[in-house]
């Protein structure tokens, strides 16, 4: 078999010499079998250092991103634990209000129940990233914090409701001195002013000019409007509900119809010598459940309407 060979010829544009090379084919194989393989690692290698730098700037861009959030995310814990300072405050205001308002403390263990919750988390947390830590840890928070707002919110409403049926019963119990005049007369025995014996008397009597107003104590519905000659002469009877009721007598004019509504500090009449009186004066009576009591423990204010 017949050697291929090629002559390479290298032709200077001077008069130098002409070189003569003789290639065998397995040569030119090898030649270009190295070459392409020198190529294939030249364009591997640069690949790769590309593929390399790509992922070290990407990388790079991740870290960063990575830190950013990790500090919005602390900024936001941050806030976190402002909210919950002022939610203790809110707890506490509200610990207060229902002492005053009289009603039992959340229980310890119910407030931990309600706003407690740092167990029920994944508790991944030695596994994870300290950004994803910290998110958990946020979401926790959060989650907590809005339990303890729900709670806070349940007693608030209850309070309030509280208050508002104690603001209805306080304006229905009697409060105020009906009349503007001087105590004439207390509750208890006595001697009659007319019999000049002992008895005891179910009211108080406030002595004071002729035609003074006279006010009813609390709120109420008027019960009794009637001209009793021998005895009260003009009376009122209000009912306040809660079993509350008032007595006003001797009356020289009353200005209320029976059944009508009254507000505390309304006029319902005014001061006489009606009835089985010695002078100007109204006497007046605090019932509760039927039963007179002293209505001086019922003026609470001390003070008289407009004064
Ligand atoms: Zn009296």
């Amino acid at each position: 078999m017949r050697k291929k060979s090629f002559s390479l010829m290298v032709v200077p544009h001077d008069k130098s010499p002409i070189h003569n090379v003789t290639l065998s084919f397995p040569w030119i194989l090898a030649s270009v079998a190295i070459f392409v393989l020198s190529l294939s690692f030249f364009v591997y290698c640069t690949v790769g250092y590309y593929r390399k730098s790509t992922r070290t700037s990407e990388m790079k861009r991740l870290r960063a991103e990575n830190t950013r959030l990790l500090k919005r995310v602390k900024e936001i814990e941050s806030n976190l634990a402002q909210l919950r300072t002022e939610m203790e405050k809110l707890a506490e205001e509200n610990d207060e209000l229902r002492t005053v308002m009289d009603l039992p403390q959340i229980d310890p263990d119910v407030r931990m129940m309600g706003i407690g919750g740092l167990l029920l988390g994944s508790g991944n947390t030695i596994l994870s990233s300290p950004a994803e830590a910290y998110a958990e840890k946020v979401e926790l928070d959060i989650d907590q914090l809005l339990r303890q707002a729900k709670l806070e919110k349940t007693s608030f409403e209850e309070i309030r409701k509280k208050f508002l049926a104690q603001r209805e019963r306080l304006d229905h119990t009697p409060s105020i001195i009906p009349a503007v005049g001087y105590l004439s007369s207390g509750f208890g025995w006595r001697k009659d002013p007319f019999t000049r014996r002992r008895a005891f008397h179910y009211g108080v009597d406030i002595s004071g000019q002729h035609g003074t107003p006279v006010y009813a104590t609390a709120d109420g519905r008027v019960r009794k409007v009637q001209y009793l000659p021998r005895t009260f002469g003009k009376l009122v009877v209000v009912d306040h509900g809660y079993g509350y009721e008032t007595v006003y007598a001797h009356l020289s004019r009353i200005t209320v119809r029976r059944g009508q509504s009254v507000k505390r500090g309304e006029k319902i009449g005014e001061m006489g010598n009606t009835g089985r009186s010695t002078g100007t004066h109204l006497h007046y009576e605090v019932k509760v459940n039927g039963r007179p009591v002293n209505p001086l423990r019922f003026f609470y204010a001390q003070t008289y309407v407009g004064s």
